[in-house]
């Protein structure tokens, strides 16, 4: 049986499970290690069982977790080599001084220690989501002050998140436009135009089955419309409405990247492929990564739906909204 539960979706975290044959695949790890398993339970999926993690780009909502999560199941973590690099950048900051601005950092840290010896750890800057400006980005929020000027790994045992927030069980590398296999799952990569280091979407292919997943994107080219044909299920993104956008409160340069090339689908551009360019094969149509300050559930329900007019029955285009603060019933196959 092929399966897609949405998790999560939005700008405060994303975690969809794929799964197809005996295989389990958590798409995506923007929720805590606690709240994920918590859904995932909820939803009757063990955390268990999942074989890998699959990360489409390294901004917070979608890494958020990844690290507690693939330590404690002790699984792959599936990036493009860009994705990763720019997520371990995120994570060590410091690993790019050179060695005489580190000790200086060192020093001051322990002289602020001695000061206020509550004050122990520093908050650096992740790469937020331009979908929202106010991302909760709870995990991981800091990183940890080495206590040691080098904090050598406990021999046998992995490093502590504290000695290295980096370190996951294994890391997998894949390339956008080159398909290959976790298990019974076909996963096939595409590159999506996003203010990430090296963003993709997927198409999952299990027993016949084809699930398209494409959020975060600015616009869909050609190569994603290309991608995006003979799906059983269609995961697309309609982030905000336009005139919410252009009336809302964010500043005039967080509005500039959301509608940027690299930002965010509108409702507006979702509902032109939908009704130009997309085939009308899926069963279903996921509507996600809906903003929860720029657009509301019925506006992006109501442009779907005109767009899709002629074509929704009981065997195709059924319309789902997928959500932030509670999973979407699972979808079987
Ligand atoms: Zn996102
Ligand atoms: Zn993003």
């Amino acid at each position: 049986m092929v399966r897609f539960t949405v998790l999560a979706s939005g700008s405060k975290g994303n975690a969809t499970v794929v799964s197809g044959g005996r295989t389990r695949i958590l798409v995506d790890c923007g929720l805590s290690c606690r709240e994920l398993f918590r859904r995932m339970r909820l939803m009757g999926e063990e955390p268990e069982t999942l074989d890998a993690i699959l990360i489409t780009h390294e901004h917070s909502d979608h890494v958020g977790g990844v690290a507690v999560t693939a330590r404690k199941l002790g699984i792959p973590v599936y990036f493009t080599e860009g994705t990763h690099r720019a997520w371990m950048r995120w994570l060590q900051p410091r690993r790019q001084m050179t060695y005489a601005q580190w000790l200086e950092m060192i020093r001051k840290q322990a002289a602020e220690r001695q000061a206020e010896p509550q004050a122990a750890v520093g908050e650096i800057d992740s790469p937020e989501d331009p979908g929202e400006v106010a991302v909760e980005n709870s995990v991981p929020s800091a990183v940890p002050v080495p206590t040691d000027p080098a904090p050598e790994p406990s021999s046998g045992r992995p490093p502590t998140l504290k000695d290295d927030p980096t370190w996951l069980p294994a890391i997998e590398y894949f390339s956008a436009g080159q398909p290959f296999s976790i298990g019974d799952i076909c996963v096939n990569p595409f590159t999506i135009p996003h203010d990430a280091a090296d963003p993709v979407g997927f198409v999952f292919s299990s027993e016949g089955v084809r699930l398209g997943f494409a959020t975060d994107l600015g616009y869909i080219p050609p190569n994603v419309r290309e991608q995006l044909r003979d799906l059983d299920l269609l995961l697309l993104e309609s982030n905000h409405d336009l005139e919410m956008l252009r009336d809302g409160p964010y500043p005039w340069s967080v509005k500039q990247r959301v509608l940027s090339r690299v930002g965010h689908l509108s409702n507006d551009a979702a509902s032109q492929f939908l009704a130009a360019d997309y085939d009308g094969q899926a069963a279903y149509v996921i509507l996600g990564h809906l903003s929860e300050n720029n657009n509301l559930p019925e506006l992006a329900r109501v442009a779907a739906e005109r767009a899709l007019l002629g074509r929704a029955s009981l065997l195709a285009n059924r319309l789902l909204l997928a959500a932030q603060h509670e999973p979407l019933s699972a979808i079987s196959f």
